[in-house]
């Protein structure tokens, strides 16, 4: 999952550049697909797939098209888009390729699990995923979190 942080400046040049259109901007601070990996559990046919970075893509053969990926994202990411070459199919997942990285002129792209250790809990990186905390996960400050202070 890829995080902003409050060094954004709204350029908009990482969602410009996101081959899977995966990146909302409410606001005009971007919010990526968190690669929760809900859409490929909910898949009938197997048709999203884990690659090696860890994000997800679809493998058109399988899919049918039967739209419960998009209905059961959590965050509304997964999509149909319809266009010339490939017709209508499913975009909107994160492939974790970390352009928008790479792109951003303000470094405030953040790889979550770059800074995160130990198995991910995705309810806890949602909780976090606001620029201000992401900031002081970033400067090394301990970030509280309800799911924690409950325990
Ligand atoms: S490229 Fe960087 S500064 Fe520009 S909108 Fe994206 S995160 Fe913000
Ligand atoms: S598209 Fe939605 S359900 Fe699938 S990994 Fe991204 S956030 Fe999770
Ligand atoms: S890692 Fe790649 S697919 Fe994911 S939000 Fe960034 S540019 Fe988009």
């Amino acid at each position: 999952m890829y995080f902003t942080t409050t060094d954004c400046d709204k350029c908009g040049k990482c969602w410009e550049a996101c081959p899977t259109d995966c990146i909302k901007h409410p606001d005009g601070i971007p919010f990526s697909c968190t690669t929760c990996g809900v859409c490929a559990s909910n898949c009938p046919t197997d048709a999203i797939k884990k690659n090696k970075f860890g994000g997800y893509y679809v493998d058109r053969s399988r899919c049918t098209l039967c739209g419960l990926c998009v209905k059961h994202c959590p965050f509304d990411f997964a999509k149909f888009v319809e266009d010339s070459v490939r017709g209508r199919h499913i975009k909107g997942i994160c492939v974790r390729c970390g352009i928008c990285v790479k792109v951003c002129p303000k470094n405030a792209r953040i790889d979550a699990l770059s800074l995160i250790k130990g198995p991910v809990d995705y309810h806890v990186l949602m909780e976090i995923a606001v620029p201000e905390k992401i900031k002081e996960l970033v400067e090394g400050k301990p970030v509280a979190v309800k799911a924690e202070a409950e325990k």
